[in-house]
């Protein structure tokens, strides 16, 4: 792990601007909520993105200086560039890490790397979740017991389709009687993935002290190694 992970919070940051009950929770948008809480838990240098920035703020520059993306995305997926998806994609392969949050489950970004629908089942009905944590020791849990309670939330259910997790790491109820692998994760190329479930934005999960945790959990699980390289392909000489 490096001693100072670089992370990009990108977010799509468009229901606080046209919703009033959504910017009453997350008044300076939601991606502050979580670069707020990653700069206060320590060793890591936090910069936000969104969409209606140049290249989304998601310059070959930034990408090059970051170590972990997280990614918050809903109504807007369809217009984020395809270039840029491309351009996140080859440094996921490359070794940054990548935390899709909540309805980032439907972006570009994820539905690529995956190669699935990424579909579930969901009602905004303001549901209780409970968090079980199916992974004990895992580093995304680390300094938790062995479940959370989400008072209120969406509900996300089964079926979940994408592939068939590296790690499942959590599995949510909720008070519908649904279940939903909530955290799992990923490998691809060099880069490793974290889906975490929670993150509705008319409910204030992203102001709840272990939703945030875990996220900086994952930001430090997800960093690359102190000193990987990125791998050479293409015609080779013997040794
Ligand atoms: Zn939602």
């Amino acid at each position: 792990m490096a001693d100072n992970i670089r992370v990009t919070v990108w977010h799509e940051f468009r229901h606080e601007k046209t919703s009033a009950a959504v910017r009453a929770i997350y008044p300076d948008g939601m991606h502050n909520a979580i670069a707020t809480a990653l700069r206060d838990a320590g060793g890591m240098t936090v910069r936000t993105a969104t969409l209606d920035e140049p290249e989304h703020g998601l310059s070959a520059d930034v990408l090059n200086n970051t170590d972990v993306l997280t990614w918050w995305g809903h109504m807007a997926h369809q217009e984020v560039r395809d270039d840029i998806v491309e351009r996140v994609r080859q440094r996921v392969w490359a070794g940054m890490g990548l935390l899709v949050l909540h309805s980032g489950h439907f972006s570009k970004i994820f539905k690529t790397l995956m190669g699935t629908s990424c579909d579930l089942k969901w009602r905004d009905a303001d549901n209780r979740e409970i968090i079980w944590f199916t992974a004990p020791g895992h580093p995304i849990v680390q300094g938790l017991a062995d479940h959370i309670i989400i008072p209120r939330e969406e509900m996300y259910g089964e079926h979940f389709d994408i592939p068939e997790p590296d790690e499942t790491v959590m599995i949510s109820s909720f008070s519908g009687g649904e279940v939903f692998r909530s955290g799992v994760t990923y490998r691809r190329g060099a880069g490793k993935i974290f889906y975490f479930r929670p993150g509705h934005e008319m409910y204030p999960a992203y102001h709840q002290k272990e939703v945030l945790h875990i996220i900086a959990n994952a930001v430090r699980w997800a960093a690359p190694a102190a000193g990987s390289r990125v791998q050479t392909y293409g015609k080779h000489q013997p040794l």
